[in-house]
């Protein structure tokens, strides 16, 4: 097997269709690779969690979590596994947001096997990915390798926190996130669930970043928790 460049790599394949992913993960097996399977977005996450894949084959139409959700799971969590999208949507904007939430490449569906292998061979050779250096959301944009945070160009000051914050809601756009997954991925163990700390960080990033414009982009969702809207809350139904 000299030269074949699929030797000892480790590949999770993310599809819940039986037929697909049991075809999909014969093929891989048979051009050398070793392959999982997972057959919804939780189970492809604890997977990735406790193995060290080369590389994700990721569908984006899964149950539950879709693969864009896992894929920014992942990305927000560090990991910067190669991510192959696996899409049968084509247009344009569905494409970005592929690459935008932290893949690498995509593929849209129905594709030739052989193709599949020549990305998942060029995603192999190019090793770990970056994550995503620059978010933007509506008119706010971070750049993350340097902290700087931008709304409609003009300069936002955050602290540590703050940006953190603002980072997490970033990675889950239009996501409600509730207190409780707030604390557990921005605040460590001495987080007091019991304390307004979460609140009173919320009202300082929200004075920061929505003050003056007329775009809030920081929502309330009562009884819920908090989203960042990407678009205007009055269009966001
Ligand atoms: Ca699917």
């Amino acid at each position: 097997m000299r030269g074949t460049p699929g030797v000892a790599m480790r590949i999770l394949l993310v599809e819940d269709e039986v037929t697909a992913a049991r075809m999909l993960a014969k093929g891989l097996r048979e051009v050398s690779y070793a392959v999982d399977s997972a057959s919804d977005g939780g189970e492809a996450l604890y997977l990735a969690s406790i193995n060290d894949y080369d590389l994700i084959i990721l569908d984006v139409m899964l149950p539950g979590k879709s693969g864009l959700e896992v894929c920014r799971d992942l990305r927000f969590g560090g990991s910067a596994v190669p991510l192959l999208m696996l899409t049968a949507r084509t247009s344009v904007p569905d494409r970005i947001e592929g690459l935008n939430t932290g893949a690498d490449d995509y593929l849209s569906k129905p594709f030739d096997f052989r193709e599949l292998v020549a990305r998942v061979r060029a995603l192999l050779r190019r090793g770990p990915a970056l994550r995503s250096e620059v978010i933007g959301i509506a008119d706010l944009t971070i750049h993350e390798r340097v902290r700087r945070v931008q709304r409609a160009g003009r300069d936002v000051d955050l602290t540590t926190k703050e940006y953190a914050l603002l980072d997490y809601f970033a990675w889950h756009p239009g996501q409600v996130l509730g207190r409780a997954e707030i604390s557990e991925h921005v605040w460590d163990e001495n987080f007091d669930a019991f304390s307004n700390v979460i609140d009173v960080y919320i009202q300082r990033l929200r004075r920061k970043i929505d003050d003056g414009s007329s775009h809030k982009l920081l929502c309330t969702v009562r009884g819920e928790g908090y989203k960042l809207c990407p678009v205007p809350a009055e269009e966001n139904v």
